[in-house]
C-alpha cells in the first residue's frame, strides 16, 4: 500500500466502526497535557495515523519521527508509536541501532523532564518481532498511557506490563477505536496543566496537587499512587506535574527566583509563575472541589528548627480546615511512635500558595502536607499516603485498594 491510500483506508476504517475501547480502570480519565509531540521509533507508519486523528482533535502538537532528545524541551506529552519498519528505516536513511539509541535517548529526557508518554501499539503481531521488541523494552515501562490493537498483545506482553508497572492499557480491536481515544484524553479542562480524575461519583471533589517544587520527589509518587485504589464517595481529582519546567531542571524553583508557590492565585499575562499558578488555580476552581491537599517535603524537621515545616500539617485558617487539620493530625499521630516524626498543625499558610488562595477565594478546606526529607523514602511516601487517606476520610472519601 502507498501512503496515501493507506491514510484514505484508515480514515474510511476510523469513520465506520463504532467505539467500543476496552478500558482497564473504567473509573479513571486521563488528561495529558499539550503541546504534544509524535515520534514512530522503528518508522513504522502508525505516527502518521495518529497524526491524522490528531489534526481533527484541535490538539497543539507536531510530528517528528526523527525526533530527537535534545529537540523535546517544551513538549508536554510524547506519543511514541513503536514499531519496526525495515522499509521505513531504510527510506529515512538510517538504521535500526540509530533508532534503538534515538529511543533510549528520548526516553531518559522524557523521564527527566517529566513528560508524559503514550505508548503505542498499532502494528499487531507483525511489529512484534525481535527488533520491534527491543525498542518496545525501552519504552513501555517508562509509559504514563498505553494504546494498543488486540493483536499487538498476542503473547499477553503488554497486558502483563500494564499490571506490572501499573500503566493504564487500552486495548482497540480495530484502528476506528483509537480516534475517540485520543478525542477523550485531549478534551480536557486545561490545556496546559496534566490531571487526572480517579472515581465518578460527584458528592465530593478532592483536588491533590504535586510537583509544585521540582526537588520534591515523594510526592509525586504519592500523587500517582492515588490513580490506583477505587474512590468510594467522591472523585480525586490528580495534579501530579504541577511545575514541569522545574521538575525537569531538578529544581526546587524554575526559572530561578519565581516562586510559583507564591504566586497563586496567579495572573494571566505574568510571568512564567504566574501563569502557571493561573492556569492551575482556574483548573482546580473549575472542579468546585471541597477539599484540596497540596503535597510537598521540607528539608528539616518543624520539631527541631521551627523554620522547616518538615512532618507538618498547614491548614487554611478558618475554622473547618483547622478543625478537619487537628482531627487529621491526632489520628496520625496516634500510630506515630517517635516523638521527631509526629506531625504539626500549623496555620496560616502562607499568601500566595496554592493552599492559602483555595482556602481564601474557594472557601474550601485547605492543607499542604510536608513530610521531612531526611526520612527514608519509603517512609516518607507512606506518611503522605496516610494524611491523604485520613483528610479523605474525614470529608466522607474512602479508598478501596486493589
Ligand atoms: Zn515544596
Amino acid at each position: 500500500m502507498n501512503h496515501k491510500f493507506f491514510i484514505s483506508f484508515l480514515l474510511c476504517i476510523i469513520l465506520l466502526f463504532a467505539f467500543k475501547p476496552f478500558l482497564q480502570a473504567e473509573d479513571l480519565k486521563i488528561h495529558p497535557a499539550q503541546p504534544v509531540v509524535i515520534t514512530c521509533p522503528g518508522q513504522n507508519p502508525d505516527g502518521i495515523m495518529i497524526k491524522v486523528v490528531l489534526e481533527n482533535q484541535n490538539v497543539n502538537f507536531k510530528y517528528r519521527p526523527l525526533l530527537q532528545a535534545e529537540d523535546m524541551e517544551g513538549y508536554s506529552t510524547l506519543i511514541i508509536a513503536v514499531g519496526h519498519s525495515c522499509k521505513g528505516v531504510g527510506a529515512a536513511g538510517i538504521d535500526y541501532e540509530y533508532e534503538l539509541l534515538r529511543t533510549k535517548n528520548l526516553i531518559k529526557k522524557a523521564e527527566k523532564t517529566g513528560t508524559f508518554i503514550l505508548l503505542t501499539h498499532l502494528g499487531g503481531t507483525g511489529r512484534r518481532e525481535n527488533r520491534s521488541d527491543k525498542l518496545l523494552d525501552v519504552v513501555t515501562p517508562h509509559a504514563d498511557y498505553m494504546i494498543i490493537s488486540k493483536d499487538s498483545n498476542f503473547d499477553n506482553y503488554f497486558s502483563k506490563a500494564s499490571k506490572k508497572y501499573n500503566i493504564p492499557l487500552e486495548i482497540t480491536e480495530n484502528l476506528s477505536q483509537i480516534k475517540p481515544i485520543l478525542a477523550n484524553l485531549f478534551q480536557s479542562q486545561s490545556q496546559t496543566v496534566e490531571y487526572y480524575i480517579n472515581g465518578n461519583q460527584t458528592e465530593t471533589t478532592v483536588v491533590i496537587n504535586a510537583g509544585t517544587h521540582g526537588n520534591e520527589t515523594v510526592p509525586r509518587l504519592a500523587a500517582v499512587k492515588m490513580l490506583e485504589p477505587f474512590v468510594d464517595g467522591g472523585r480525586i481529582i490528580i495534579i501530579p506535574r504541577a511545575n514541569p519546567k522545574a521538575i525537569s531542571a531538578g529544581v526546587r524553583n524554575y526559572p530561578k527566583g519565581e516562586l510559583l508557590n507564591r504566586s497563586f492565585p496567579g495572573n494571566p499575562n505574568g510571568t512564567y509563575a504566574e501563569k502557571r499558578a493561573s492556569e492551575i488555580y482556574n483548573l482546580i476552581k473549575g472542579f468546585s472541589p471541597d477539599l484540596l491537599i497540596d503535597l510537598h517535603e521540607s528539608q528539616e524537621f518543624n520539631f527541631i528548627n521551627k523554620n522547616y515545616l518538615g512532618q507538618s500539617l498547614i491548614a487554611y485558617a478558618d475554622e473547618n480546615s483547622i478543625w478537619q487539620g487537628a482531627e487529621a493530625v491526632e489520628s496520625i499521630n496516634s500510630d506515630i511512635k517517635e516523638k521527631i516524626e509526629k506531625f504539626v498543625l500549623i496555620s496560616p499558610p502562607i499568601e500566595g500558595s496554592l493552599t492559602w488562595a483555595v482556602g481564601q477565594n474557594l472557601k474550601i478546606p485547605s492543607f499542604t502536607l510536608e513530610t521531612c526529607v531526611k526520612l527514608p523514602e519509603k517512609k516518607r511516601f507512606e506518611y503522605q499516603l496516610n494524611l491523604i487517606t485520613t483528610l479523605l476520610k474525614i470529608n466522607g472519601v474512602e479508598l478501596k485498594w486493589p
